[in-house]
């Protein structure tokens, strides 16, 4: 089964106009090199309807999050994901590690938003991956069958064949610290496998994307394990030089 790979560049809460505007044109400037990788930019949602104005062509636009709620309504501060279908998004990030430590969001909600997401027409990218002390004391295994679980109990095995999952070890994300290729390939290889005892076709067809200080001097050896589809980048993804130089890692 070949799976077209997927490099996601998640913004996080950075940009303003101007910053967009150049980043935009960067990715613009070399789109047309990069024919075999799916691109996607998730940018600030305030953003989101500028930036699809300006989103070069074969570059998919994606959220950083949504609300739970399937129903539009007295929810002060939340997006729904009508509205991010609306303006153009094609994907939408469920359960970044930020998003839980930061915002207390546990397995159970980022299952409700994973559901939600595909009930209005996104396709989400569920992140999942091991805090530095879970990974020492041997429990990264056990943390992502928990947080894999949450979701295909709630949504089902199926639900993940429109879905992407994205492996992001906490310890790496933001912080220079980057997973060996082996270490990356055999969580992603762990996770295919959880995937592949509920259904084997559905876990051959998923994408699993590896996150955690994924730069164009490391990209090229994570994206060769047999199992990692591509890449979340944060911090590389702002310059739009780093961020195409890891799309050509994906050739
Ligand atoms: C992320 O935020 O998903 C991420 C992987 O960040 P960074 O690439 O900066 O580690």
């Amino acid at each position: 089964m070949t799976r077209q790979y997927l490099v996601a560049g998640n913004w996080k809460m950075n940009g303003s106009r101007a910053a967009n505007a150049e980043l935009l044109s960067g990715i613009a400037a070399r789109v047309g090199s990069v024919d075999r990788v799916e691109l996607l930019v998730c940018p600030p949602a305030v953003y989101l309807d500028s930036v699809r104005a300006a989103l070069p062509v074969g570059v998919s636009l994606g959220a950083q999050n949504l609300s739970e709620q399937i129903k539009p309504g007295a929810f002060t501060g939340e997006t729904h994901g009508a509205m991010l279908t609306e303006l153009g998004c094609r994907y939408v990030l469920v359960g970044h590690s930020e998003r839980r430590s930061l915002y207390g969001e546990t397995n159970q909600l980022v299952a409700d938003k994973f559901s939600t997401a595909q009930a209005l027409g996104l396709i989400p990218i569920l992140c999942i991956g091991e805090t530095l002390e879970q990974r020492e004391a041997g429990q990264t295994e056990a943390v992502l069958r928990e947080q894999l679980a949450a979701v295909i109990a709630r949504c089902g095995i199926a639900s993940f064949g429109a879905a992407v999952v994205a492996y992001e070890p906490v310890w790496a994300i933001g912080t220079g610290k980057t997973a060996t290729p082996a270490q990356a390939q055999t969580a992603h290889a762990f996770i295919r496998g959880l995937l592949a005892a509920q259904d084997a076709t559905i876990a051959g067809s998923t994408r699993l994307l590896y996150g955690g200080s994924c730069k164009a001097d490391n990209a090229a050896e994570l994206f060769a394990g047999a199992d990692i589809d591509g890449g979340l980048i944060g911090g590389a993804a702002l310059k739009a030089s780093d961020f195409m130089a890891i799309a050509d890692a994906a050739q």
